[in-house]
């Protein structure tokens, strides 16, 4: 039987509920539409969680936490309602695992994959990110207008903005996780530890960042044998918990097809 809680995908769901533009993305109807009921509440050590009783769930979010971080949780939930049910009833998750899970398949990463691509639709935001830089001045304007986490906004922008990019996410100096762009060649990969050049390996020791992308030597970033002679943009955030955000992109595709004939 079909019911109101099925799984469908993001796009299916908003399409069902005629919902085209940023300021109609609300957490709290869309979940009600999925038989599943949002309220705030203070929490401590996690910041969501979510119960399931049959057809119905309650989703809990931290009452005291940011808007935009309250509405990045109730989606996550919401795809763990949709996508786990009846394999697990009960979820409780951290902004941690926000942060952390962006690779790998486990529930908590397509929780998050599902919470980003219903609140950041790829035919909303790529119109809004067509020709602007992949810096993160762009992710926190898209995440103003989304109401949305920078972290999110920041792989949604490599995934569907206009230049080819690779988002890194590190822990003291270590690449945890990193998002391709589509125009990204396969051979392009980020270095595990970014070296001493990079904004990235400043800010783990403590330091501060140019405001904008600086160009870097691209063998600062990029395991490649002929990478020193070519050039990367790249701007850097840190973030919660002492991650490290990295938007690697280049604005002439040239420097990145070379590389790729290089190899
Ligand atoms: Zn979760």
């Amino acid at each position: 039987m079909t019911t109101t809680s099925s799984y469908r995908s993001p796009r299916i769901l908003l399409k069902e509920l005629g919902i085209t533009e940023p300021e109609d993305l609300k957490i709290e109807a869309i979940a009600e539409y999925c038989n599943a009921t949002i309220i705030y509440e203070p929490l401590k050590g996690s910041a969501a969680r979510i119960l399931g009783y049959g057809d119905r769930a309650i989703i809990t979010v931290d009452s005291q936490s940011r808007r935009e971080r309250q509405r990045f949780s109730a989606g996550h939930e919401l795809g763990h309602w949709l996508q786990d049910r009846g394999k697990v009833s009960s979820f409780t998750c951290t902004e941690k695992v926000f942060l952390s899970e962006w690779s790998g398949d486990n529930p908590e990463r397509r929780a998050n994959r599902y919470t980003a691509e219903l609140l950041l639709p790829d035919f909303m935001v790529e119109p809004r990110a067509k020709n602007q830089e992949m810096t993160f001045e762009t992710v926190r304007s898209l995440a103003e207008a989304f109401q949305m986490s920078l972290t999110a906004v920041a792989i949604r922008l490599v995934e569907v903005g206009s230049f080819p990019a690779l988002l890194v996410c590190s822990e003291a100096g270590k690449r945890r996780w990193f998002v391709r762009g589509p125009d990204v060649p396969e051979v392009i990969w980020p270095k595990e530890y970014p070296n001493a050049y990079t904004i990235a390996f400043e800010l783990h020791r403590g330091g501060t960042a140019e405001k904008s992308s600086t160009d870097i030597q691209a063998d600062g970033w990029i395991d490649h044998a002929q990478s020193k002679w070519y050039t990367l943009r790249e701007d850097s955030v840190k973030t919660n918990h002492g991650y490290v955000l990295s938007l690697l992109w280049w604005k002439d595709e040239r420097q990145l097809l070379d590389l790729e004939e290089q190899e």
